[in-house]
């Protein structure tokens, strides 16, 4: 950075030519790409600094600072270089998509501006038309078409339709299309994984939870384990606590260990315990035991976690392996981005094996657990390492337990304390020093109290950095608390789906309170920055079901709880797509669909905006895009 020298932004705009513009004040609010163009604005139409195009797409401040000629000239000689070398190859592969490695961080001569575009040097030209484009920014929401050159979005059509070389059109049929979904809180590698377990979401007794287990232990190989997830003894009937003997019944001697649909308890046969040696108390851990304290086979918290990793891990290969199945299921979904919280779990090694052989088909802002923070710093390691597509991103820590497992932590004095104020506003503290924000998991309407107090001591530290942390799910808040997300500039990452899947549960544990649980309305209105996560595998990895949930807060047939709370579609949408891209300092170039962003983008079947909520189950996915390649289902679609 050099008198204000902000940036300097070039790209192929046809073959052969290129476009240098140099912004010496990007304006926040505007990407600093220009818009593919007709008119060839040549290297030599630089003269001085005073160049690029009048595009309203690029802010340029009246005062332009004085810069060396021979320094421009170096710089601009640099990137003529580098795109005759592409040029060259440009003719000899028209028609191919091209990485060209050699401009990814090109330094241009020794402005140390940041060089961007230049991933993609040869720009493929789309055209999505006849349909209705939201591009999710207020100044024009809704357009005909939408141009993609390359990676982003070039423009809508008009401008561009004479310009471009020849183009690809594809009729959209009345489509509709927006930028693709963000899921804020997903723990991939566990919800790919399973994807191929037994799965007991929607068993609504014990019998029927055994039964289904007694079907899959003839499928699991001599020595392995059998897993699964998604019981919740909550929803039986009658109701009845798990034991490791009625599993034992069902499973005989194949270790079998099925995760509590919250993921904060494990249910184990006499098989699995054995496997611990009675190795099972921890701090903050819960062994539950019978009257003759011995151990139930149900384990929460900490005690359950440290079991989990001790023993049920799965191989890297068995993880990656899913993945890639997983990211199939996620582009069907319209998922473009996710932020991934499997950080514990080894995710960042998944993520780049996938992505070294070119698999990785969304883009990842991934958490560390807190205490690698020690670490990071030693190494000098800041938020946002990585690449377009995989970036190491936040810290995650964890204030108290969950409501299923009621070990959320309560004003009243109930629940698991995990984490405890003072230590938050410490990892806050450390966190800064690196540039990492945190994202703290926090129920309970204690937890949340604290939570908040920690951020509110700590803002001095982590504000003027511009960090943005973050409170996980915000379930049950106390009144007086909703209003400081807004005042403190906390993020709410919540779950829209958890309200109306969990309304029996909260009805039943949090009695009396669910007028300030789940409260998205209120929130919002307080002035809080919500995003949007499934919580996968918790719930599904599906921002559409998640739409549905926040808008409509029912998932069945009964009538929607606490419909006060609701959000609207619009308020829905960008919770799914604007704010997660914020959260990961993405919002100059993902979240919307204007020129100069990443062309991320789903195609659906109609648009959610143009129809009543009660149809918005109806909405289905046609296709999706990430940086101007298809991941799911590609045109024609007729
Ligand atoms: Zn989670």
């Amino acid at each position: 950075m050099r008198d204000g020298l902000q940036v300097v932004a070039f790209r192929v705009e046809h073959i052969g030519a290129v476009v240098v513009l140099v912004v010496d004040a990007a304006d926040p609010r505007r990407p600093v790409v220009p818009a593919a163009r007709g008119e060839r604005r040549l290297v030599e139409s630089v003269d001085g600094l005073a160049i690029g195009g009048p595009e309203g797409d690029v802010h340029r401040a009246a005062r332009l600072t004085p810069l060396r000629e021979e320094e421009v000239g170096l710089a601009l000689e640099r990137v003529a270089r580098a795109f005759d070398e592409v040029h060259r190859q440009l003719v000899a592969e028209r028609g191919e998509r091209l990485d060209v490695e050699g401009l990814r961080g090109l330094d241009v001569g020794d402005v140390e501006c940041d060089v961007i575009d230049h991933r993609c040097a040869f720009l493929l030209f789309v055209i999505l038309e006849n349909g209705t484009v939201r591009t999710m920014d207020a100044s024009l929401p809704v357009a005909r078409a939408v141009a993609i050159a390359g990676e982003w979005v070039a423009g809508g059509v008009g401008t561009h339709e004479t310009a471009l070389a020849s183009p690809d059109r594809v009729d959209l049929g009345g489509r509709c299309v927006m930028p693709g979904f963000s899921d804020a809180h997903v723990h991939f590698p566990s919800w790919a994984l399973a994807q191929r377990e037994v799965r007991l979401e929607d068993t609504s007794s014990l019998d029927e939870t055994l039964r289904r287990v007694a079907d899959a232990v003839g499928s699991v190989e001599p020595g392995r384990w059998l897993r699964g997830r998604g019981w919740r003894s909550g929803d039986w009937s009658p109701p009845v606590e798990p034991t490791r003997q009625a599993l034992d019944a069902v499973t005989g001697d194949t270790p079998t260990a099925l995760t509590a649909r919250d993921y904060h308890s494990l249910w184990l046969n006499s098989a699995a315990l054995a496997q611990a040696d009675g190795e099972l108390a921890v701090d903050g851990g819960v062994v539950e035991v019978d009257d003759d304290g011995r151990p139930t086979g149900v384990l929460r918290e900490e005690s359950a976690w440290l079991f989990r990793d001790r023993y049920l891990l799965g191989s890297d290969d068995e993880f990656v392996d899913a993945m890639r199945d997983g990211l199939r299921i996620a582009a069907s979904r319209g998922v473009t981005s996710v932020h991934d919280k499997d950080g514990w779990l080894g995710a960042p090694r998944f993520w780049q094996r996938i992505a070294a052989d070119g698999g990785l088909s969304l883009r990842v802002w991934q958490s560390l657990p807190y205490d690698f923070v020690g670490r990071l710093e030693e190494l000098g390691l800041r938020s946002g390492l990585g690449d377009d597509l995989l970036r190491i991103g936040y810290l995650k820590v964890f204030m108290d337990g969950t409501l299923g497992s009621r070990t959320a932590r309560l004003l009243d004095g109930s629940g698991v304390q995990i984490t405890s104020r003072e230590e938050l506003a410490e990892i806050v503290r450390t966190g800064a020093r690196g540039g990492w924000p945190v994202a703290v998991h926090a129920i309970g309407d204690l937890a949340n109290r604290d939570a908040l107090d920690a951020f509110e001591e700590t803002r001095d530290v982590w504000a003027p950095l511009g960090l943005r942390p973050r409170i996980e799910h915000a379930q049950l808040l106390a009144e007086e608390d909703i209003p400081r997300f807004g005042q403190l500039g906390v993020t709410a990452s919540v779950q829209f789906s958890h309200a109306p899947s969990d309304r029996d549960i909260a009805d039943r544990n949090w009695t009396g309170m669910t007028d300030r649980a789940y409260a998205y309305r209120s929130l919002l209105d307080a002035g809080a920055v919500v995003a949007n996560g499934s919580d996968a595998p918790i719930e599904e990895l599906d921002p559409l079901a998640g739409i549905r949930a926040g808008v409509l807060r029912t998932l069945d047939e009964r009538d929607a709880w606490h419909p006060e709370q609701a959000v609207t579609v619009e308020e829905a949408f960008e919770a799914t797509i604007i704010t997660p891209a914020w959260l990961a300092r993405d919002e100059r170039r993902r979240g919307k669909l204007l020129p100069g962003y990443l062309a991320d983008l789903v195609v659906l079947d109609r648009d959610p905006l143009a129809i009543e909520p009660e149809e918005l189950p109806e909405v289905e996915i046609v296709a999706t895009m990430v940086g101007g390649r298809w991941t799911h289902n590609p045109p024609p679609w007729d």
